[in-house]
């Protein structure tokens, strides 16, 4: 779990934050406010309702003067009954106006970060395929979730913190120095000398709050690896049962002694602090008697008594406004890491003027194509080659050498790094992205689908297909047969990642889906595992009706594949090392030969 921002949690900062100190520029706050901005009548409504929460709430403290002069030593009960029920009315119309207070607060902070979440959810859908590929899940999720969260505390706690707290120490600090300057002055030396010790406790609980995380992060990852479904998959086969229970264990009660400890630290001293902090009472009532009794006729017993009930009003604004400093730091940090993120440019995106394609004739060209996943590391170099409507070209060659690479460039997954690709003759990186992705089919190896049933799963390729359209895809595919003999035929549930079918099945509803989204243009990551004799005959028909009329790239594993492609590539280190037929690549007896006899002829065997 990445190190949040509580509020109240820690009152200074740690050492990685001062280090890591955002750049407040007058840019960064516009852009801060212009979130807020959509909003600013509820936010006056909420700065009215706070000013009128704290002058509400502070009037019980007047009255009690009141009570006190002229009902108890006035000797005076209407008086006395009459502050009393002054002091509730004015307790119930403040608790009243807070609750509308709360209620404007958290809408408006919800609506604030509803917006965000969407407009983070849109710009990650534009970010391209490499910006998946080289960041962390984890922190992508992270900066959906919890970093935008924080941003609804910041407003509802933080923002609406200050300025109650700000409100409640003027309208205390008129009122105390209406009464009396000298004591109201003394208040404002001793409030602050009793809050700024527990900043020290603070830091105390922080480090054993920052190892208890650390330990939670453990048992989290013990749990992850151990309780997922590959995971368990190993435990049971290796009998590590025993072992994994005794480590789980073992950080379970590590944490359970960290917790304890957490929660008692600073209690001791915190016991100390509040025995201190009643002094301050009693410094105003020394202070306050010696004018009374000495030198000032007009201090009353009244007044004394509200002065130490203002007095006790302060403590927790005063400690409040010592950690704006360190809330506001938090914050910025806070909207600086989003903002980063809102600021990634989505690379691959539509050129000015992008050419929409309705429909594409298939006519495929790589001219001169280099591409890096690195700028200084090429992996493919000078990747030269034709397809014309309906041909078909076998990519084969040694594991790392560049095939899945090339066929990710075709629907730009990436862009390449020199060089061009054409389609129907025009540069690819001129059409318009959502257009040439609709012309072209993915098979991959790895094939993914959503924990949902397997129709939903199979009308992803196109929402709009009808009961006849998709059985028959799954018919071209070999697959329905296999699908009504579930239990819930077309309705049954794939299960995690669709771990609840084999691999060749996977692979043939994969196959039904794209043959439903009918693409001119289809990538096909052949399978390499090996497949029986049904399987394997039920793989063939599939691919015979994909590959039918369409122009393919196909990443071939298999004899039968390789034996029908127009043009066979041996791809080694990222180069096209020969080309041509099955028969006369064979004679060259060269690197395709090698494959020949290690790979495809092993798997003819198997046919
Ligand atoms: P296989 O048959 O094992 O799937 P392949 O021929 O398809 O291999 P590619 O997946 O295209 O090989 O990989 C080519 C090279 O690019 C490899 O050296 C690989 O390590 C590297 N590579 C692949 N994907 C990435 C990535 N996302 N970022 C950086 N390097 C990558």
């Amino acid at each position: 779990m990445k190190e949040g921002f509580k509020r109240n949690s820690r009152n200074f900062l740690t050492e990685e934050e001062l280090k890591n100190r955002p750049k407040v520029t007058i840019k960064l706050i516009k852009r801060v406010l212009s979130y807020l901005l959509p909003y600013w009548k509820q936010m006056l409504l909420v700065f009215i309702a706070i000013i009128l929460a704290s002058i509400f709430s502070l009037l019980p403290a007047i009255y009690t003067g009141r009570m006190v002069d002229e009902g108890l030593i006035g000797k005076n009960l209407d008086s006395l009954i009459k502050f009393i029920l002054l002091a509730f009315l004015v307790t119930v119309v403040a608790n009243l106006i807070k609750v509308l207070e709360s209620y404007l607060n958290i809408w408006i902070a919800q609506h604030i970060t509803y917006d965000m979440r969407n407009s983070m959810y849109a710009h990650l859908q534009a970010m391209p395929h490499s910006f998946f590929t080289s960041n962390n899940q984890g922190d992508i999720i992270t900066r959906m979730t919890s970093d935008i969260s924080q941003v609804q505390q910041i407003i509802t706690n933080t923002l609406s913190s200050i300025i109650s707290n700000v409100m409640t120490l003027i309208v205390a600090l008129i009122a105390m120095y209406q009464k009396n300057w000298i004591l109201a002055t003394l208040g404002i030396i001793i409030v602050p000398l009793f809050v700024l010790p527990t900043k020290s406790v603070g830091k105390t609980r922080w480090s054993l709050t920052r190892e208890t995380q650390a330990l939670n992060d453990r048992i989290n990852g013990i749990l992850n690896e151990t309780l997922s479904v590959s995971g368990q998959m190993l435990v049971k086969l290796f009998n590590r049962e025993d072992t994994e229970l005794a480590n789980y264990q073992k950080a379970n009660f590590a944490l359970i002694k960290l917790k304890i400890k957490e929660s008692m630290a600073g209690r001791w001293f915190r016991v100390v602090l509040s025995t201190f902090s009643s002094i301050g009472p009693m410094l105003i009532y020394l202070v306050g008697g010696l004018l009374l009794i000495n030198y000032d006729q007009d201090l009353s017993v009244g007044d004394i008594t509200v002065m130490v009930a203002l007095l006790s009003r302060m403590y927790n604004p005063v400690n409040s406004l010592l950690n704006i400093q360190v809330d506001w730091i938090r914050s910025m940090a806070l909207f600086t890491r989003l903002f980063a993120y809102y600021d990634m440019d989505p690379t691959i995106k539509n050129c000015d003027n992008a050419i929409i394609l309705r429909q594409t004739e298939g006519r495929l060209e790589y001219d001169h194509v280099d591409f890096g996943y690195d700028q200084d590391k090429l992996v493919l170099h000078d990747i030269n080659f034709k397809l014309n409507k309906g041909q078909n070209i076998a990519i084969v060659g040694p594991s790392g050498a560049g095939k899945s690479t090339i066929a990710s460039l075709i629907p730009r997954l990436y862009d390449v790094t020199n060089g061009r690709i054409l389609l129907d003759g025009i540069d690819i990186r001129n059409i318009n992205i959502a257009s040439l992705r609709q012309q072209i089919g993915v098979v991959s190896q790895d094939t993914y689908l959503f924990n949902s049933t397997i129709r939903e799963n199979l009308l992803y390729a196109k929402a709009d297909a009808s009961e006849e359209e998709m059985i028959d895809a799954c018919k071209k595919a070999s697959v329905h047969d296999f699908i009504i003999n579930l239990p819930l035929g077309y309705d049954t549930i794939v299960g995690n990642r669709g771990l609840k079918l084999s691999g060749g099945e996977k692979q043939r509803l994969s196959i039904a889906r794209v043959l439903l989204k009918d693409p001119k243009i289809l990538i096909f990551d052949e399978a390499t595992s090996s497949l029986d004799s049904i399987a394997e005959n039920a793989i063939q028909s599939a691919i015979s009706s994909l590959i039918k009329e369409r122009t393919s790239i196909i990443i071939a594993h298999r004899l039968s594949t390789i034996l029908s492609a127009d043009e066979i590539l041996v791809i080694k280190d990222g180069r096209i090392i020969e080309r041509g037929k099955h028969e006369e690549l064979l004679i060259k007896n060269n690197v395709y030969t090698e494959l020949y006899q290690t790979q495809f002829k092993e798997a003819l065997y198997q046919q």
